[in-house]
């Protein structure tokens, strides 16, 4: 483990999300190495760190006012042991070659777990799509593509959505693919339903990351029943993660966007929910205006990355982080245990930072990451690629079913890697071992590439 890290740090010393990522799946699967001396022998973490393909390229673009900006783009092509690369793309002006690789690298392993035939990839941008008129975002996301087209295919690689790319980003995209490759394929997913999407899609990755939390609820005895549950962020994983929350008799107290969060004590209703689907799907406004709709809510300005985020503070049963990377800190965590939080499931990719994760699995609480919790995206992306393939479609009933399906056998692999290891019930441990062994398998299958 420590050689490893270090052959990171002299390479890419600056890639901080990339090292924590890559040390959380170290930490997990440590004894499989030591009981398989021959995946060391292929140097195999040594390959998978290092990405099989990175494409950087310049994004120029005219804004309304007839000026022109650059912006940067990304794909980092991580892993095709086990399929097309598959991940999503992300528009933020945070996105750097370091969240790329971590967002890529968590993503190898996730589309593992999923039991579909997906290698793991992961794209984006530094542009903001915030506050840009669409004609803006359409001129970007045309650019973008010019470049992009050269790389990926419905074979080859299939990106996706995710924070700052949505249906309205994936039709410019696919749009200019369509144009320049003269092609009518299933090579993004997330497409709207008239033409190629999935149904469920949208929903999935929320839809999953609950049906993950009841699983491991029902390990227990226990249902969401009843449950307070505290969510972060307000986009498409937050959304539809309070949507199965509210269906399966929960109730959700709070939810975010990046300039601070609402607390509803009531609860989050199906009616007042899709008030924040319209507020942030269509006007594209801030949380702040659901607590200007909707009497007594609280409305709190915060900054994410503070000391501690008092979205965190609340007394609750359960926490769905669904917002961004490493939004919980040690402190955080310990309020949420202090309130009475004891299952953690996280709709976004590492939000918890190591520390956070420490005190989740030492107070023995359920905690499920991101790799496993929120792969029902993915998942359902995979579905969405195999009836585009077909040139069928399936119906909403059929698709849940799978997406169900799927999400209980992920929780099944997780629970049964880590108790064939000696850590029953750590569902961190056993992600990173299940999916860490079916990637290193097909890659000593195909031997030294
Ligand atoms: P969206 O862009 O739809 O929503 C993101 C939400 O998180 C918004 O409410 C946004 O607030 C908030 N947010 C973003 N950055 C920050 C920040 N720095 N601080 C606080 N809040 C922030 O993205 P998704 O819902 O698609 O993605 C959310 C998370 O889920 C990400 O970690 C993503 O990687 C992960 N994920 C997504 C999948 C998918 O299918 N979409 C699949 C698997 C994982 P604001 O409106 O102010 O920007």
């Amino acid at each position: 483990m420590d050689k490893i890290m270090a052959l990171i740090d002299s390479r890419d010393p600056d890639q901080d999300e990339f090292k924590q990522a890559v040390r959380e799946v170290l930490s997990s699967v440590q004894p499989v190495l030591e009981r398989n001396p021959h995946y060391r022998q292929a140097a195999i973490l040594e390959r998978m760190i290092e990405p099989e393909r990175v494409i950087i390229f310049r994004v120029p673009w005219e804004d309304d006012t007839g000026q022109v900006r650059v912006n940067r783009g990304f794909r980092v092509e991580m892993n095709s042991a086990l399929g097309p690369y598959k991940g999503g793309l992300r528009f933020h002006p945070s996105v750097n070659l370091g969240i790329m690789k971590f967002l890529a690298f968590e993503q190898v392993f996730k589309n593992s777990l999923t039991t579909l035939a997906m290698g793991g990839g992961k794209g984006g941008s530094d542009f903001n799509p915030k506050g840009k008129s669409d004609n803006e975002v359409m001129r970007f996301c045309q650019s973008f593509m010019m470049e992009l087209q050269r790389h990926i295919g419905p074979d080859t690689d299939i990106p996706a959505g995710d924070i700052g790319v949505g249906a309205r980003e994936i039709g410019y995209l696919f749009g200019m693919y369509k144009r320049l490759r003269n092609e009518f394929t299933g090579v993004l997913t997330g497409k709207s339903l008239s033409w190629g999407g999935s149904l469920v899609r949208p929903e999935a990755t929320g839809y999953g990351n609950v049906y993950f939390a009841s699983e491991m609820l029902a390990t227990r005895g226990d249902s969401l029943a009843g449950k307070d549950c505290l969510i972060s962020g307000s986009g498409n994983v937050a959304q539809y993660t309070a949507e199965k929350i509210i269906q399966l008799g929960g109730r959700v107290l709070t939810m975010s966007d990046s300039s601070g969060y609402v607390f509803d004590e009531e609860g989050i209703s199906q009616e007042k929910l899709e008030s924040v689907k319209e507020l942030k799907n269509t006007r594209r406004g801030r949380i702040r205006e659901y607590a200007e709709a909707w009497p007594g809510v609280v409305y709190t300005a915060v900054d994410t990355f503070k000391e501690y985020n008092p979205l965190w503070n609340h007394k609750a049963h359960c926490a769905m982080p669904c917002a961004t990377q490493n939004e919980i800190n040690a402190r955080d965590a310990a309020n949420l245990i202090a309130n009475g939080v004891f299952l953690i499931s996280e709709g976004a990719n590492m939000p918890a930072s190591p520390e956070a994760i420490d005190l989740f699995i030492d107070n023995k609480l359920l905690y499920a990451p991101g790799k496993a919790a929120n792969a029902g995206g993915v998942a359902v992306s995979g579905l969405e690629m195999a009836q585009n393939s077909m040139r069928l479609k399936w119906p909403r009933d059929e698709v849940e079913g799978r997406l169900r399906h799927i999400m209980r056998e992920i929780h099944r692999t997780c629970l049964e890697a880590a108790a064939a290891y000696g850590m029953a019930g750590n569902y961190m441990a056993g992600a990173n071992i299940a999916a860490f062994v079916k990637t290193a398998d097909a890659m000593l299958d195909q031997g030294v590439v």
